[in-house]
């Protein structure tokens, strides 16, 4: 067995030992460069990765060295060394208007969003390659898989729901971005652009038009179909459109922020087509996988920031994604603009004067509303209005519990805000729905959502 098999076999057993998320961030660039009676050296990609090994996995891999070689005693260095460090340098580097944008004094990290579109208008930076794979999201990142290796033929249509800044969209784009490599024939819309699409051109008497360019595709993904919900015309080409692809074999990707079933007004037959297939979703990654996301981001960033720091941003932003990587990017451009050494410090001061922002702008009971209208996709004037239809009484008892939690408003007060409702009725709205979220994990994740649209209003 030469070294490099060794290194092979040992990961083979790390490999089950260990969840696959840390095992892909953690081991993709190691490889083992020599071996001196029992004293191994294993080179890795950069410092996280060497302390993490360290910190974290030494006894896995000594104990895999162990079993293979039967050597009793087993030694292991880690060193940081890539294998053609300067490609993959430059790969990562193109992140230059850093300074620019925060000469302004905004923080936003917008520099980073900017990422170059293709010409199917998905984001370059969208790849499996980037995602990272955790017990989250792991069916859903498989189906997409799938999809890519036998479109048309795996699941068809593949739904991804999950909520807000999950990396739905990311993997919706990772099979367009994988698959353009063997078609032309792909189309990513929004199910917003297409519904204004549809209604466009039916106002201009083409929509022979759209039928021939939404029909004539191997790969339609359609980002945000919640917001078909209510929308009959759009539904109903959607629908047509749906039929003839699939029994064409074109294969057919949505997303949704939601369980389908909880999308108001959208059409029995279209439900029951968008469940033909599969249906995966992605929830909150957990802490490790945090880590590893951070982990990348930083390096697609091509800034190292000490593990401390990723693991203290980790630990306190369990919200999502995107905010995880809004706050990595905050920090960033902070250290890079002042030219200052990394600090933990430092970290916690400006993420805690971002948070303190935060809780200070205060709330309206408008903005509540406003956030739970756009994601439920009802009408403010319903959520306020008398009707006590079911598909309203939730919204509402949502809203109320939130004008409570997050403002902090009185039984009576919530009651009149809300169309002059009573105050008993506020108050068993937020008992239920206090008590619901602690079973009901579907109706905890929209909540979280709709504090998520809050902060974004
Ligand atoms: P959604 O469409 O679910 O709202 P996005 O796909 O836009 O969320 O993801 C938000 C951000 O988080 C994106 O920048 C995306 O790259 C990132 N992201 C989400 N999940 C992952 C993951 N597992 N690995 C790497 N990046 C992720
Ligand atoms: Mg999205």
């Amino acid at each position: 067995m030469d070294l490099e098999q060794l290194w092979q076999a040992v990961l083979g057993e790390v490999e089950v030992s260990i969840s696959r998320a840390s095992f892909t961030t953690w081991f993709k660039k190691t490889f083992i460069s020599s071996c001196d009676s029992g004293r191994f050296i294993i080179c890795v990609p950069n410092i996280f990765t060497k302390t993490w090994l360290e910190k974290k996995y030494d006894k896995e891999i000594i104990n895999a060295f162990k079993n293979i070689t039967k050597e009793p005693q087993i030694e292991i260095i880690y060193k940081i060394e890539t294998k053609k460090p300067e490609t993959a340098a430059r790969s990562v580097s193109q992140t230059p208007a850093i300074k620019l944008e925060t000469a302004g004094g905004a923080l936003s990290g917008l520099a980073y969003r900017q990422s170059s579109l293709n010409k199917f208008g998905l984001n370059s930076k969208y790849t499996f390659d980037t995602f990272i794979i955790g017990k989250n999201n792991e069916l859903a990142h498989a189906a997409c898989q799938a999809v890519v290796s036998n479109p048309g033929q795996a699941y068809n249509p593949l739904v991804i729901y999950g909520g807000v800044g999950l990396g739905k969209t990311h993997l919706l784009q990772a099979i367009g971005n994988e698959l353009a490599k063997t078609t032309d024939k792909i189309l990513y819309v929004t199910s917003e652009k297409f519904s204004n699409e549809y209604i466009n051109e039916v106002r201009s008497g083409r929509a022979k038009f759209l039928k021939e360019k939404y029909r004539n595709v191997d790969l339609l993904l359609i980002d945000d179909i919640q917001f078909l919900g209510g929308k009959d015309g759009t539904q109903e080409e959607f629908f047509h459109t749906f039929n003839e692809l699939h029994q064409a074999n074109k294969q057919i990707v949505v997303t949704s922020d939601r369980p389908l079933k909880t999308i108001p007004a959208l059409e029995e037959r279209l439900l029951s087509r968008l469940e033909w297939g599969m249906v995966a979703d992605i929830t909150m990654p957990d802490l490790e996988t945090r880590i590893a996301i951070l982990l990348n981001k930083s390096r697609e960033k091509n800034y190292h920031m000490p593990d401390k720091i990723l693991e203290y941003i980790a630990t306190n932003i369990e919200s999502n994604v995107r905010e995880l990587e809004g706050v990595l990017t905050k920090l960033i451009t902070y250290f890079e603009f002042n030219n200052l050494t990394p600090s933990l410090e430092a970290a916690k001061k400006i993420l805690l004067e971002t948070f303190t922002a935060y809780q200070q702008t205060s709330l309206t009971t408008k903005q509540v509303v406003e956030a739970a209208s756009r994601f439920y996709n009802i009408e403010v004037r319903d959520l306020l209005g008398k009707s006590r239809k079911k598909e309203l009484v939730k919204p509402r008892q949502i809203i109320m519990f939130l004008l409570r939690e997050e403002i902090n408003l009185s039984f009576p007060t919530i009651g009149q805000e809300l169309g002059g409702r009573d105050h008993t009725t506020a108050i068993h709205a937020c008992n239920k729905i206090k008590k619901d979220i602690s079973d009901n994990e579907r109706l905890a994740q929209e909540i979280t959502s709709i504090r998520q649209l809050l902060k974004s209003l």
